[in-house]
């Protein structure tokens, strides 16, 4: 009995590594606030965003890529001067899923500091908030950002890599709107069914009584 008790506080202890503060998949869900967030840029959609976001007068959460942002320093620079908040998608989206080389946990390491050094010299700011590609978010992933000072952020919805009409897309988005939603979509490529449906979402998610906040606002982060 006492191993199983044992057991059980070693396996709440973990989840709660896991769950705590240092990883989320959404904000409160007893408030009534919402946050966007942007993978793999900046690319070939940013732009059409920026002017979205703009006229509906919302702030996002950019998760850019290292090595879309020296591909892309202006855009980068364009996304921050709006005054959206920048976030880290690591340097070169790894699969670490998929990543079996022992050296895995320096490798995880390395693409969160790699991408940080290039958006601080870029664009002069540190970032704090990891994700990882395909949200990856495992013990060790959480330890390592962690260790490093990053909060690990994944989405409670996002769909925009699935083959369906825009219209089908769009209603799947409407449906998810919910207290605390995190929304993933992505600028790197030129996402015309996002860019043809994302007014129109965030006039719905306005009408519905939410707030569209910054990640770190949604989870109340105090830097
Ligand atoms: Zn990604």
């Amino acid at each position: 009995m006492k191993k199983i008790l044992l057991a059980l506080f070693f396996c709440l202890f973990n989840l709660s590594i896991i769950q705590g503060r240092t990883f989320y998949a959404n904000g409160n869900k007893l408030e009534k606030k919402v946050a966007l967030t942007f993978d793999d840029g900046p690319g070939k959609a940013t732009k059409k965003i920026l002017e979205i976001l703009k006229e509906k007068e919302v702030k996002a959460t950019f998760f850019m890529l290292g090595v879309s942002v020296v591909d892309n320093p202006a855009l980068a620079k364009m996304v921050l001067d709006a005054g959206h908040e920048i976030a880290n998608h690591t340097y070169g989206h790894i699969n670490f899923y998929s990543y079996k080389n022992e050296d895995k946990n320096l490798k995880m390491e390395r693409e969160i500091l790699k991408a940080e050094s290039v958006i601080k010299n870029i664009l002069g700011i540190k970032t704090f908030l990891v994700r990882f590609a395909h949200g990856y978010a495992k013990q060790d992933s959480i330890q390592v950002a962690s260790k490093w000072g990053y909060y690990v952020i994944n989405w409670s919805f996002g769909t925009d890599w699935q083959s369906m009409p825009a219209n089908e897309m769009y209603l799947k988005y409407k449906n998810a709107i919910s207290n605390g939603a995190i929304f993933l979509m992505h600028d790197l490529s030129k996402n015309e069914k996002v860019i043809s449906f994302l007014g129109d979402f965030i006039d719905d998610i306005k009408n519905k009584g939410y707030e569209i906040v910054t990640v770190t606002q949604l989870l109340d982060i105090k830097i």
